[in-house]
């Protein structure tokens, strides 16, 4: 099996084909400009001495400064970081926002470490990176498993360090410290703002039935707004599995019970309980995997009975099963269009931070749903000159985008 990274270069290198794109400037972007690789000590409660490994990726910075999340699990690799990172170059130029692409890991479960186990790891983690961070070099942001407190954490250190206030150094921030408002919702309502325009073009009638894989920040709130918009969502699941009702969950119930007792449902839940392979395999209208990369392969995309995915997730489909689900008719919203409301309200959140404004919620929003309708429409027409799958439109358009900036600046 091809390593995600090799995965996604060859999904590139076919819509580079397809969209007649010069070899030499797709070679500078199958290497990332930097790799950062380091060792992080961490005294734990008990007192002994443990060492953490940790990654910033810096892709490409020839449309703006390196923009990523920094994701915490026991699975980070530096392949997969590597991937993540290339995504965000292409993320940012899709909609069009004046950031690179980077991404950061640390191998680690956040869920065996203490509160203060995690700020100690944090914060020294932003300390061996700072010299390749700042709101003009490199900005992170949230991702898996970590959260506004995790960025003020790094904001704080970071102005430690430095010896001065510098917001625009991450995002994702508590609203208190110079966080946007509307940055939690955004990857779930950038990602609803999407499926309307796309199921608009693709005429679904009725009420539809949803799946959401994964139930964290962007799960969550991506099945909020569906559920708040009068779609029926018919199964969630997060990483101890899923619950199904063929009757709709009420999400409201879900997100009160989730922040109770860490369960998708109360005790005396109707519904039946089904395995995350299970509510992939659902016959629903719109399947969304919120979750991890590589759920959707060759094993079971033809079992996938979804007429639309919406890929919430970053590389959940892996490029086997993308020609098995294109050749059964179904339609892939690709991770680069569907989420990229995150980065788009990250961007917001900078900017806000370097002029000094602050935006009402209303305003992001509205700002939001004008970034992701243009994003989508250009998509789509280029997908339709093309005659290309959505991913094929979506990668030709941000490797054409960010082969014009490279174009206009380099010398070799
Ligand atoms: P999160 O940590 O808040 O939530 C992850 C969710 O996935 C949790 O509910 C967890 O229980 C669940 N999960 C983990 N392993 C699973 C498994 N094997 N099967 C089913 N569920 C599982 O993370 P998040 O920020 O919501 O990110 C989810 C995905 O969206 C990731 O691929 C991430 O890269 C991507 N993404 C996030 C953002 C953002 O703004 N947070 C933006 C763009 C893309």
């Amino acid at each position: 099996m091809p390593s995600q990274f090799e995965d996604l270069l060859s999904k590139l290198e076919k819509s580079a084909e397809l969209a007649n794109l010069d070899p030499d400037e797709i070679e500078i972007l199958k290497n990332p400009d930097k790799i950062i690789e380091v060792s992080i000590p961490v005294r734990l409660d008990e007192g002994t001495l443990k060492i953490f490994q940790g990654f910033r990726v810096q892709h490409n910075n020839a449309r703006g400064p390196y923009k990523g999340g920094i994701r915490f699990h026991p699975g980070v690799t530096l392949d997969e970081i590597k991937t993540l990172a290339l995504e965000m170059s292409l993320k940012t130029a899709v909609v069009d926002v004046p950031f690179g692409g980077g991404k950061g890991g640390i191998i680690v479960d956040p869920k065996k470490l203490s509160e203060q186990e995690l700020e100690r790891l944090t914060r020294a983690f932003t300390r061996v990176i700072a010299n390749d961070i700042g709101p003009e070099i490199d900005v992170p942001a949230p991702d898996v498993n970590t959260n506004p407190k995790i960025m003020a954490w790094m904001a704080a250190e970071y102005a430690r360090v430095v010896g001065k206030n510098v917001p625009a150094v991450v995002t994702g921030k508590p609203v208190e410290i110079g966080g946007s408002e509307g940055r939690v919702e955004a990857t779930g309502k950038g990602g609803y703002f999407v499926l309307k325009q796309a199921l608009a073009k693709l005429k679904l009638p009725g009420e539809l039935t949803v799946a959401v894989q994964g139930f964290g920040n962007v799960g969550a709130e991506i099945a909020k707004e569906l559920f708040d918009s009068g779609f029926k969502i018919v199964a969630v699941s997060d990483s101890k599995g899923g619950v199904y009702s063929e009757t709709g969950l009420d999400i409201d119930k879900v997100v009160e019970s989730k922040k109770n007792s860490g369960e998708l449902v109360e005790k005396n839940f109707e519904g039946q309980k089904i395995s995350n392979e299970e509510l992939l395999e659902l016959s629903v209208d719109v399947l969304i995997p919120a979750a991890l990369e590589n759920q959707i392969t060759k094993d079971n995309a033809a079992k996938i009975q979804a007429k639309v995915i919406l890929e919430m997730a970053n590389s959940p489909t892996t490029s086997e099963a993308d020609t098995i689900l294109h050749k059964e008719g179904i339609q892939v919203i690709p991770d680069i269009l569907a989420n990229a409301g995150g980065v788009t309200v990250s961007f917001f959140e900078w900017y806000q931070n370097l002029f000094g404004e602050v935006w009402t919620k209303e305003e992001v929003f509205e700002k939001l749903e004008e970034k992701m309708a243009q994003a989508f429409s250009e998509v789509f027409e280029l997908a339709a000159e093309l005659k290309s799958t959505l991913r094929e439109g979506a990668l030709s358009l941000a490797v054409r985008k960010v082969t014009q900036a490279q174009k206009q600046q380099h010398h070799w």
